[in-house]
């Protein structure tokens, strides 16, 4: 399938991502969005996303994303990419009023929506899975430099085992283009400000292991956020430290959002499902990757959290 293919005869098109976006969905929305412009002249095309971390202000045309969801547009076709419609916070109002919804996700917990659906598991990214679906004479640099940084950031900087050979042959052809890739992983994925690397420390310094030191764990209060004056988008990252302990099969982090709920992040090695864990919890994700929102003091969220990985630590025994 090609994604222009689906959207003959649409004057307003809409794209959008998850609430809380990460590289991928920035990456994937806004080279759609890119991509749209050039090849659908004539068709107005919005983007709809939360205001996305700076850290991607290099990407062309970021200051065109609309962070307002309250208006009463009908727009022909709305594209949520790398999410289920239930995570697009405010323009999930926008998705439903729309003539024809196509969802574009690698999520394996996304079960399909809307009309048009192409969920791939196998793909590490949906900005690779995007890729796919573009006709490659009509890229450009600014279009293959925000695919490549949704590549990258669902890799690890094509370090997990989502990276395929196909992943690595999309990249060689992007990076072909000739932007700045050293500079923008550098900037993009591994800098942090000095009080990003102080909460950091602090989480990592009071953590601890339990379920015989496979699984680690660290909690971020809402006070200690006050304290170093960062932002959730500030703790991201925070989660593979942990999960790069020597013998550490599952990491959890957790952060405090409101009373008595905490936004959780959890990473494993492939031993555990963590899809299959957030999922039991309202969330989502992948094997490797997953997250979910729990109610409840983060002493009750960890228990309930360590019955889950417990169960599949002896399903794996099985
Ligand atoms: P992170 O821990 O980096 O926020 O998310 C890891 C993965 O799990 C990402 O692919 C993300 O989309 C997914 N994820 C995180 N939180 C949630 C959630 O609350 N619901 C769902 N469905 N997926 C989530
Ligand atoms: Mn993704």
């Amino acid at each position: 399938m090609r994604i222009t293919d689906e959207l003959k005869g649409a004057g307003t098109i809409a794209v959008g991502g998850h609430v809380r976006p990460d590289g991928d969905c920035v990456g994937s929305v806004m080279g759609l969005y890119l991509y749209l412009k050039k090849e659908m002249p004539g068709a107005r095309i919005d983007v709809y996303l939360e205001q996305p971390p700076e850290i991607f202000d290099c990407i062309s045309g970021i200051k065109d994303i609309k962070s307002e969801f309250n208006n009463k547009t009908v727009y022909d076709v709305f594209l949520a990419l790398d999410t289920t419609p239930d995570r697009l916070g405010g323009a999930e109002a926008i998705y439903d009023r729309a003539r024809k919804k196509i969802n574009i996700d690698h999520h394996i917990s996304n079960t399909g929506y809307g009309d048009v659906s192409v969920v791939e598991p196998g793909r590490s990214s949906t900005a690779e899975l995007l890729y796919e679906l573009m006709d490659p004479a009509a890229l450009d640099e600014e279009i293959a430099k925000a695919i490549y940084i949704g590549i990258i950031h669902d890799t690890g900087v094509l370090r997990y085992s989502n990276t395929s050979p196909r992943t690595l042959e999309i990249v060689a052809e992007l990076i072909k283009f000739g932007f700045d890739f050293s500079k923008i992983v550098e900037e993009t994925f591994y800098e942090k400000t000095y009080l990003q690397t102080q909460i950091m420390g602090r989480a990592v310094l009071e953590s601890m292991r339990l379920l015989d030191d496979r699984c680690i764990v660290s909690v971020v209060s809402r006070r200690m956020m006050e304290f170093y004056q960062v932002q959730p988008k500030d703790l991201d990252g925070i989660v593979n430290q942990l999960q790069s302990v020597k013998g550490v099969d599952c990491a959890i982090f957790m952060y405090e959002t409101g009373t008595l709920e905490y936004k959780v992040s959890m990473r494993s090695n492939g031993r555990v499902d963590v899809s299959k864990v957030a999922v039991r919890f309202g969330g989502g994700g992948h094997v490797r990757a997953a997250g979910c929102t729990m109610n409840g003091t983060y002493h009750d969220n960890i228990n309930n959290l360590c019955l889950a990985i417990t169960e599949q630590f002896n399903e794996a025994q099985e």
